[in-house]
């Protein structure tokens, strides 16, 4: 008696170096809960089988990283409502056996966001148009933000980001391709980098953006989880800029991800400290 625990985990390739599984597990241990979340590299050709273990196992839930977060859909019983938006799912959910599929690093970018400012009515300059770009701009929008300017370096990526909003929200779009230095227009209320410029180890690279325009009234946010301080949230906060790190995101995705399977509050301090720790950051 008392030696069964739940599981949970990450499936993706590469998986290492990847530090939810201690980010997770410090919060399991904080909140005394008899669970596990297990870091898993799987490769594509064997994601459909992963998640056919993970039925078997009767696991609780997942998280989806690299290269899975689309792949996965089809293997899901249900597809979440802001997932099907953002065509893309990273944690799944054991809901009685049905496995169903959400995406929680919009919900986590958000839940940091109003720390700050509700994002309701506002204007933002996001940076970016992958994965992470799109789950940001589908919950800022379903959080009534007012107006997006989508700044690229692939225009076509950039208007496919547009498309869904203008498509499913009240959300109005600018997209601009990012060719040169850009100034951050005076009206800005966010301004967001979800690009991957500047993530560990290319810590040097630097986002074309004359830091000059940045005003004290913007709230600024970076997506990079390592290095903690990057340029832009350094530019930002010598510019007197209220400022996000990519952790608030990273930890707040992970304590909506701990909900969803144990239906806890768990503590988001213990986990960014974990963080902090493993990654010497
Ligand atoms: P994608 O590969 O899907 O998108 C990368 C984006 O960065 C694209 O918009 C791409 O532009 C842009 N980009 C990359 N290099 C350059 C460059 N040299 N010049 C201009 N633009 C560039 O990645 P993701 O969206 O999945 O991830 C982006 C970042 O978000 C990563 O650093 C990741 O670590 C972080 N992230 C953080 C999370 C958190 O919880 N903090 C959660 C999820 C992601 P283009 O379209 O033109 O190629």
């Amino acid at each position: 008696m008392g030696f069964l625990c739940k599981l949970t985990g990450c499936l993706s390739q590469p998986a290492d170096g990847n530090p939810s599984v201690e980010m997770i597990e410090a919060a399991y241990k904080h909140h005394d809960l008899a669970w596990r979340y297990i870091n898993v590299e799987v490769g594509p050709e064997h994601l459909s089988d992963a998640v056919q273990g993970a039925r078997a196992m009767n696991w609780a839930g997942f998280n989806l990283s690299k290269p899975h977060k689309v792949e996965v859909m089809k293997l899901l019983d249900e597809i979440g409502e802001s997932a099907a938006l953002i065509e893309a799912v990273n944690c799944v959910v054991n809901q009685n056996g049905k496995f169903v599929g959400e995406n929680t690093d919009g919900k986590g970018f958000v839940t940091s966001l109003k720390e700050k400012v509700d994002p309701a009515g506002k204007t933002m300059v996001m940076f970016g148009a992958g994965g992470a770009a799109r789950a940001i701009a589908v919950e800022t929008a379903i959080a009534g933000i007012a107006k997006i300017i989508i700044v690229n370096r692939s225009l076509g990526r950039a208007e496919s980001v547009a498309k869904i909003l203008n498509k499913k929200t009240q959300t109005v779009t600018e997209c601009v391709q990012w060719n040169d230095c850009y100034s951050i227009p005076m009206d800005t209320d966010v301004v967001v980098n979800a690009t991957s410029i500047g993530l560990f180890p290319d810590v040097d690279a630097q986002l074309k953006v004359d830091f000059e325009t940045l005003l004290p009234s913007h709230v600024v946010a970076d997506v990079i989880p390592n290095p903690l301080r990057t340029h832009l949230i350094e530019a930002a906060e010598s510019k007197g800029c209220a400022v996000l790190d990519g952790l608030g995101m990273l930890v707040n995705q992970g304590v909506i991800g701990i909900k969803l399977w144990t239906g806890i509050d768990a503590n988001a301090a213990v986990m960014r400290q974990r963080v902090i720790d493993v990654l010497g950051i």
